[in-house]
């Protein structure tokens, strides 16, 4: 997501992608062109723009708003918070860790939308008493942003991951069966199916001539991809529980310079599959493999480009983890391979084939004791 940092909340970084801007513009323009002059006729055309500026800025605060609250809260239990992004589809709220019990989680989640029904409920407050006054396009105006909450709350409490309700739903489970890995597999289940029928609902709007609904099926569509990573993630983290970093790591290879030229990295015979490269100051900037690096390098050229060197390659950033971590700390990291590190100094890897070989040994295993 290429999303620019426009503040800070309590120090946490917001922030704010085009995608977002450009959905509250739409939505703007749509209350300012078509909603408004339909419900309150006769106005200057200056007075339906201003409002439909004031109900655009208004989703992108009440979004905003939501996302906070999910942080406050989740400080409150003790788990950091990494940034909050607005982006085409809402909010995210980057949380560095998991809720540490059920009780933290449904806070958590709940705050959300509980603070998108608070603020529906005064906006519309605000409404009555504006057109108590007789200034009924403000009121109108109001009402709007009003429900638009309603509609924020009501779609995030939908029950599957990763909405606010589906982690409703997997603190319930994880509650009631003790197990977090099995929670996180049935909330991510009904992810699925609540993606694939937001999908739907979308599609069918289209298909009875409302456009609005390609991006519903886009959002749904979405939340099919990504409560699949969720059930991912899921079934990894019964994998990984009970063991530490250290034993699902792999030994450290001699490290390269990330300056080395990609002419002769890739033309050398070696023995050494895993590449760790690092900068002049030693740190570890780079931990892939061979294949990986032809493969990205054969895409950079593929886009025109021409990188020299191990380091011109965009490859995603390694993230350093201590030893005496446990396992699951993969999970904060999906898609960065990670650098073990003791005292400061690294002392293995493990990259996304790690992983996978992991998973792989333990469905063998799993196996063998079913059959
Ligand atoms: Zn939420």
């Amino acid at each position: 997501m290429n999303a620019r940092q426009i503040g800070t909340f309590r120090g946490i970084p917001v922030r704010l992608h085009w995608g977002a801007v450009a959905v509250a513009a739409v939505l703007g323009l749509l209350v300012a062109d078509g909603v408004l002059p339909q419900l309150v006729p006769g106005q200057a055309d200056a007075a339906y723009l201003i409002a439909g500026v004031i109900a655009g800025a208004a989703l992108l605060v009440s979004i905003f708003i939501h996302e906070a609250s999910h942080a406050v809260v989740a400080r409150r239990h003790g788990v950091d918070v990494s940034s909050i992004t607005l982006w085409f589809l809402g909010g995210v709220a980057h949380l560095e860790d998991e809720a540490p019990n059920p009780r933290a989680e449904a806070q958590i989640a709940g705050a959300g939308p509980a603070s998108s029904l608070a603020i529906a409920v005064v906006v519309a407050a605000w409404g009555l008493a504006v057109s108590s006054v007789g200034l009924s396009l403000l009121a109108v105006t109001l009402y709007w942003v009003s429900g638009l909450n309603v509609i924020l709350a009501v779609f995030n409490l939908l029950p599957g991951a990763p909405l606010d309700g589906g982690r409703l739903l997997h603190a319930w489970l994880w509650k009631r069966h003790g197990d977090r890995s099995r929670a996180t597999v049935g909330a991510a289940r009904a992810g699925r199916g609540v993606g694939l029928l937001v999908a739907a609902f979308g599609l069918f709007e289209v298909l009875t001539g409302n456009l609005g609904g390609l991006w519903t099926a886009m959002i749904g569509w979405f939340l099919y991809g990504a409560a699949g990573q969720e059930a991912r993630s899921g079934r990894l983290s019964a994998v990984l529980s009970g063991r530490k970093i250290a034993d699902v790591m792999a030994p450290i290879p001699p490290m390269i310079a990330n300056w080395t030229s990609l002419r002769d990295l890739l033309g050398s015979q070696s023995d050494h599959e895993r590449i760790v490269g690092v900068d002049f100051g030693g740190t570890v900037t780079l931990v892939s493999s061979r294949a990986e690096i032809a493969r990205a390098a054969a895409r950079a050229v593929a886009g025109k480009q021409t990188p020299e060197r191990l380091r011109d390659l965009p490859l995603p950033e390694p993230v350093e983890v201590d030893i005496a971590e446990p396992a699951s700390a993969i999970l904060r990291h999906p898609g960065r391979p990670i650098v073990v590190t003791q005292d400061s100094q690294p002392v293995g890897i493990v990259t996304s084939s790690d992983v996978e070989r992991i998973v792989a040994v333990h469905h063998l295993a799993t196996d063998e004791v079913a059959a």
